[in-house]
Formats: C-alpha cells, structure tokens, sequence
C-alpha cells in the first residue's frame, strides 16, 4: 500500500477508535464558517485537524482523491500543478472539501457542473457506528451518497472525498457587462449560461447597477491583473469591461476581501490595508477577527451607542431562475443589503437526487449576502431572516444552512426532506452520537 493510503488508513483508524469511546461527539477542526453563534454544548471533540491531505490527482481520469478536511487552496494546488482543477471550488480558501460536501458549495462553475455535492464521485464517512462506508451512487448505500449533503455533520463526517475535475488552462479572460435594470439582465445571466462560458457569475449594486461577470478560459493572456494587495476586484467590476487574471488569482478573486466584507475589518481603508499587508487579506483573517468581535460583543455595542437595533443577516438562497427577478425587487424593498453576490446553479442530471437539499433538474440563481442590516426602529429577533425564509419558500426557492434559521419543525421538515432524514439517522447514526440536523442549524446546539 502506498505511504500516502497507509498513514490515511491509519489516521482513520484513530478516529474510528476515538469514536467508539464517546456516546457523542462534535468535530475539531482548524476552521469553519459557520455564521451562527452556537448554544455552548459539552460534547467530546473528534480531532480530525489532521486529515487535510490530497490523496491522489488523476488529471486523465478526471479526478481528485482528498481527505474530508483538505482546505480547497491546498486542494486546487494540487490539482492546478497538474493542469486541472476542482469542477466546483467554492470562493474561501479555508472552506473544506468535506465541509462543501456536508454544507452545501458553490461558485462560478456551477451553472454548467451544479453544486460541489454533484460533482462528487464517492465518498467515504465514519458513520455513528463507527463503522466507514463507502458510498456511491449505487449499491448498497446510495442513500447515504444522496443523503449526505446539507446533513452538515449529523450522519457521519466524510473521511476521503473523489471529486471531479476540469482541465484549465493558464489564463482566464473576464468580461463585465453593466445592466440598468432586472429584466435585461435576467436574461443576458441565461443567455450566458446557454453558451460556451467556463465561468458565471453577478454581482447587483443597486436596483441600477447589475453586472454580469462571463469568463474563459485563455493560453494567453496581454496582462494579468493583481488583486492580491492594493487594488480590490470588486471595484474592478464596475471600472473594466475586460480583464485577465491567472487562473489561481481568478479562483481566489474573492477571498482577498472576502467579496467585499473586508470593509467591516476596515481592510478597504488604504493605510490599514498596508498595515494588514498582502498575507494577511483573506477570509482566514476575517473569520478569525469576526469571531474575536463575536465573543466581545464590540459592533454590537457600539450600534447601542449610536441607537441603532441591529440583525446579522449573513444568507445563500437559491431561486429558480423564472422568479428570481420577483425575488430581487422584493429583496431591493425588504431587505436592501449590498452589493448581492449572484451566482446561477445548472440543471446537472442529478440535481433532483439530493432529498436534504431537495431542488428541480432546472437553473437557479443563488443569492448571497452577508452584513448587519441596522434600524432605528426595534423588530423581534430574526425579523429580517424570517421574513426572507418565507419569502424564499414562497418562490419554491431553497436556503442554506450555515448561518441563522427560524423555521419551525414542521416547516423545516418540509423544505429539507425530514423523512428521508429521520430513515438516514436511524441507520447511519442509531445511537445518535451526532446531533441532530433541525437542533443543529435551528435550535443552533
Ligand atoms: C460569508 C460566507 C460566504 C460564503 N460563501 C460561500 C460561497 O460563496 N460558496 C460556497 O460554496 N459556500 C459559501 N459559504 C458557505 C460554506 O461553504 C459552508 O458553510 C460550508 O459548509 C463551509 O465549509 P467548511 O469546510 O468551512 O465547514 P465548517 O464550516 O467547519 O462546517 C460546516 C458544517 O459541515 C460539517 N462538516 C464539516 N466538515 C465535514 C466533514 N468532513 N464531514 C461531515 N460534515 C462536515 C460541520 O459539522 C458543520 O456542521 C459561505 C459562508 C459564509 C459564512
């Protein structure tokens, strides 16, 4: 057996120990970006910080083998030296293959290759009986293959991941078209998915200011833009129609400012930026920093002061793409955090098989914002959050789970496959040593 498959072998088996001894567990990681604050919960901690290797890149045969908690820069790494990376590679760096896997991943590749869990091959989990499995989507344990993702931890922790991959080549070409209303826009976002694009993604300004971002793959390129240190890509949306990164810049062109959040670290003020300095201006640095701000309560208090009410409201919702425009006037009205990241999901043959994410075999829009939406006037807890859950469900639209929820039981049940859920626990997980789905992104244990 190769060196790298026996030390994996042998990290599994140490974790296999590890968790038949704790009637339950919680995972230790180095990172996450799970945006809610968790009701503090005595539960052992299985110390998978370790596995964080590239197992094996097979660039002819498509693919990627990778432990669970391989972050994706060490992941696409790997695969860019051979000249292919990950279909799908989710835009912060710290985000894991496993944790995409489980939490549901995203980026500019997924209108033609849909979300990462269906450009996963196979997987292997550590179930809670401590055995591992291999799933597939076929045989003996396709449920657990399709009912894997958006379990987020609570079947089994995925231990080695196959993902599929795609040749790139050195260069990418970016265009950036301007809209001045939806409509349009809407339909030049559909036109591009129809074509020959290896990249798509938006980003909406205000009700006035819509770009499209289609991008390529290029040999060659006359320039390649730095958005590493002093210039921001996202500025550079609305001040180049054309532009070339190379391709390890354009896959991380949002991670530099974590889109465009760095603003509430004060990483766009020009002398702090310096201060920071090119290592320090990625999403690593920021998580780290909003948990401090987190734990000490600082912006919080400082609304109070100023008398403002405030609520986080750091989303995804994907939409079907018919009623996506509905969606962004009544969010331009409602809700009016921006910029809004927008970034189309395909119609891949298997987009309906997933029953913890349920979603038609047809094209979607993601919606992505994160910030405080702040108020003179008082609202209950979750007012905004609320509001937006309803109105996604209303348009047969679906949310992530990384952040707030207030669904109801029933509701939750409803939208993200409680039956199928409650059949994958009771097989996968009998002694229920994992939390449960509904405690863990609603109840927030
Ligand atoms: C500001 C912000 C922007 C975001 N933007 C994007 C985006 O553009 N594209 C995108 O794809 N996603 C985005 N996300 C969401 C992110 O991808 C998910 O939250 C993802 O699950 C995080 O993966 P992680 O590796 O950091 O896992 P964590 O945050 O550590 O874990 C997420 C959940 O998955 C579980 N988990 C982690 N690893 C495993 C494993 N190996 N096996 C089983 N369960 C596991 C954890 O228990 C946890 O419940 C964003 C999140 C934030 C906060």
């Amino acid at each position: 057996m190769p060196e790298e498959a026996a030390d994996h072998a042998a990290r599994v088996a140490r974790l296999q120990a590890q968790l038949v001894q704790a009637p339950e567990v919680r995972l230790a990681k180095r990172t996450s970006n799970l945006f809610r604050d968790r009701v503090k919960v005595r539960r052992p901690r299985l110390d998978v910080r370790d596995l964080d290797h590239v197992l094996a890149v097979d660039a002819d045969a498509g693919y990627v083998d990778a432990e669970g908690m391989v972050p994706y820069d060490a992941l696409t790494d790997a695969c860019l030296v051979r000249g292919v990376m990950p279909a799908v590679v989710p835009e912060l760096k710290s985000i894991t293959l496993g944790g995409a896997l489980a939490g549901v991943g995203i980026e500019a590749t997924s209108f033609r290759h849909g979300l990462v869990h269906e450009t996963v091959l196979e997987f292997d989990v550590l179930v809670g009986t401590g055995e591992v499995i291999t799933a597939h989507p076929d045989g003996a344990h396709a449920d657990l293959f399709y009912g894997f993702p958006n379990s987020y931890g609570t079947l089994g922790y995925a231990l080695r991941v196959r993902a599929r991959t795609i040749p790139v080549q050195p260069f990418v070409a970016v265009e950036h078209r301007r809209f001045n209303e939806a409509a349009r826009f809407f339909e030049a976002l559909a036109a591009a998915c129809a074509g020959d694009a290896d990249f798509v993604d938006a980003v909406v300004f205000d009700a006035g200011t819509l770009v499209l971002n289609v991008a390529r793959f290029v040999a060659q390129a006359p320039y390649a833009s730095d958005y590493t240190f002093e210039r921001m890509y996202w500025r550079s949306l609305l001040e180049r129609e054309l532009d070339y990164l190379t391709v390890r810049d354009y896959i991380w062109r949002w991670d530099t400012d974590w889109f465009w959040c760095s603003k509430n670290v004060g990483a766009q003020h020009p002398l702090l930026r310096r201060l920071f300095g090119r290592a320090r201006l990625n999403s690593r640095t920021y998580t780290k920093l909003m948990r401090l701000n987190s734990q000490l309560r600082l912006t919080p208090l400082l609304d109070r002061l100023r008398g403002w009410h405030r609520e986080s409201v750091i989303q995804d919702v994907d939409i079907p793409l018919p009623r996506a425009p509905e969606f962004l006037d009544w969010y331009l009205r409602e809700i009016g955090i921006l910029p809004l990241w927008l970034c189309p999901i395909g119609a891949t043959a298997c987009a309906d098989r997933f029953p913890l994410f349920p979603r038609q075999r047809a094209l979607y829009v993601n919606f992505g914002f994160w910030d405080v939406k702040r108020t003179r006037q008082a609202y209950p807890p979750g007012h905004f959050n609320r509001a937006i859950e309803r109105k996604v469900m209303e348009l047969g639209g679906i949310k992530s789970l990384y952040s707030d929820s207030y669904f109801s039981r029933v509701e939750f049940d409803a939208a993200y496959g409680g039956a199928a859920y409650a059949a994958l626990k009771a097989r996968y997980d009998p002694q229920q040593r994992f939390a449960d789905l509904y405690a863990k992104c609603v109840l927030r244990h």
